[in-house]
């Protein structure tokens, strides 16, 4: 079996400690708070995507077989739109806000002020190594932060090209990359940073967590999980095959927001089901090789999901942990798995669908709700009342309604899991928000100094503060 062990990347310059009092020192000269600081940060990156792509979309193929056209449309065009959108509404998100104030606080003024936190830590995920560390990081630099990047090692070529090109377009004492895996990632965590950002598993979110714990550093997890399809019967199924093929392919399957399994009433369930592999033999231009997975021990994980599951394998169903260019797997199809299997109890994450039948759209709300609360639902249908009824019943983290994915470039709404998939969330304000402190200012005047609020109370100016308070 080929092994795809990570390749270390080579790291110089201070350790941990010192490089973090450096970028504390930075924070403390209180340049980055400008907002010409700011402004200039996310001019940098965007140029760093725009003059560096080919070095980009190199790292990306070298690192997860992802054509440059996928490099593209997946890490570097949201990367930018991500700090070109910042950069464009920064000054308003900026600006305090006034406060109205209850009248036993009058006279007075109130407002609150947006403050950068400090030194904060984003670690980035492998999937989309680029796109998923530099859009913590513009939410980072836009809210006037210090940052300290850790990106995956399971991309260690995107790890070292950020490592390289962060420093050289961006304001060096102020931006750092640490190259590395959980040792460095729980280093970086017990220096009480004043943010941690993390996207990946729940599972290593739970340690990120407990070791943000500790110097009670705040933490965002963009976690993952399983997130549905419903399709009723009265939907397009047409456009839901290709919809979900689609969005299943698109990095094998290795998306946190990919569909991870559909459920279908049954009319319609064997129309999808061929709808869905024929727009995946289209979409893929009738190339019959598997899907690249990103390393053999993922690859293991995801053949042993196609074991013991109970279902029926339609479609694919092979993995090749030692294929010669990279493990791979098929774009796989299994309908009715037994919901216990571990194939309905973990994260896919990789480009086996589940299709599960059921009755009826409450059947569906209720398989969803007995589960941990996923990163996105989907729901095709053409009937208003059925959307709403899912939209409305079901919690997760987002929903989109006859399509998938799709809200991930939206910058004006929150990405962000619920329960099991995160907490917190970012994109557009909302970035800006979660890295920034909400600091109240409240305003008196000296005169008038009304006697009344001071001690000892009479008993009518009990009375009378009894009308105020
Ligand atoms: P992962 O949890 O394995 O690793 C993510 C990061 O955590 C890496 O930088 C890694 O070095 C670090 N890490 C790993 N173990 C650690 C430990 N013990 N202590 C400290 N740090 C540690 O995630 P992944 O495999 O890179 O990504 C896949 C997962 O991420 C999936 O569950 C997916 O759904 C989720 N994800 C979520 C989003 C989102 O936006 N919500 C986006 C992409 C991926």
């Amino acid at each position: 079996m080929t092994t795809t062990a990570p390749v270390p990347v080579e790291t110089s310059g201070p350790d941990v400690p010192s490089l973090v009092a450096g970028l504390r020192a930075t924070f403390a000269t209180g340049r980055t708070r400008e907002v010409a600081w700011r402004l200039a940060q996310l001019e940098g990156l965007e140029r760093m995507v725009a003059e560096r792509e080919d070095d980009f979309a190199a790292a990306l193929a070298a690192d997860l077989g992802r054509p440059r056209v996928d490099a593209w449309l997946a890490d570097l065009a949201p990367s930018t739109a991500e700090s070109a959108f910042a950069r464009k509404h920064l000054k308003r998100w900026m600006r305090s806000k006034r406060a109205g104030l209850p009248l036993s606080v009058q006279p007075g003024s109130a407002r609150y002020v947006y403050e950068p936190l400090g030194t904060v830590l984003v670690i980035g995920p492998w999937n989309y190594p680029v796109y998923l560390t530099l859009a913590p990081l513009v939410a980072a630099l836009a809210a006037g932060n210090c940052a300290v990047v850790k990106p995956s090692e399971h991309a260690p070529a995107v790890a070292a090209l950020l490592a390289e090109l962060l420093p050289a377009y961006l304001d060096p004492d102020a931006v750092a990359v640490v190259t590395g895996g959980p040792d460095e990632t729980q280093e970086l965590l017990a220096q009480g940073l004043d943010h941690a950002f993390f996207t990946g598993s729940p599972e290593v979110g739970a340690l990120i967590m407990a070791a943000a714990a500790p110097t009670l550093t705040p933490v965002t997890l963009e976690l993952g999980g399983k997130s549905p399809v419903i399709v009723t019967a009265d939907a397009d199924i047409d456009v839901a095959a290709k919809r979900i093929a689609w969005t299943k392919l698109m990095n094998s399957g290795q998306t946190c927001i990919a569909p991870d399994y559909v459920l279908v009433e049954e009319a319609v369930r064997e129309r999808l089901v061929e709808g869905i592999a024929a727009a995946t033999r289209e979409l893929r231009g009738g190339a019959s090789d598997g899907l690249r997975i990103v390393n053999a021990r993922q690859a293991t994980r995801i053949a042993g999901l196609l074991d013991d599951h109970g279902g029926r394998v339609t479609h694919g169903g092979h993995v090749d942990v030692d294929a010669a260019g990279g493990p791979t797997g098929e774009p796989t199809i299994v309908v009715d798995p037994r919901p216990d299997s571990r194939l309905m109890q973990e994260e896919i994450f990789g480009p086996i669908l589940p299709v599960l039948t059921i009755e009826d759209v409450d059947t569906a709300i209720r398989f969803v709700n007995d589960r941990p609360k996923p990163l996105a639902v989907y729901v095709f249908s053409r009937s208003k009342a059925v959307t709403r009824k899912v939209t409305e019943q079901v919690s997760s983290g987002g929903t989109v309604i006859n399509h998938l994915m799709f809200h991930v470039l939206v910058p004006q709404l929150p990405f962000g899991g619920v329960g099991r998939s995160g907490m917190g969330a970012y994109h557009g304000r909302w970035g800006f928000e979660t890295f920034s402190h909400r600091k109240s200012v409240l305003t008196k005047p000296t005169r008038p100094d009304l006697s009344l609020i001071y001690p000892p109370y009479s008993v009518k100016a009990e009375k009378l503060l009894r009308r105020f308070f």
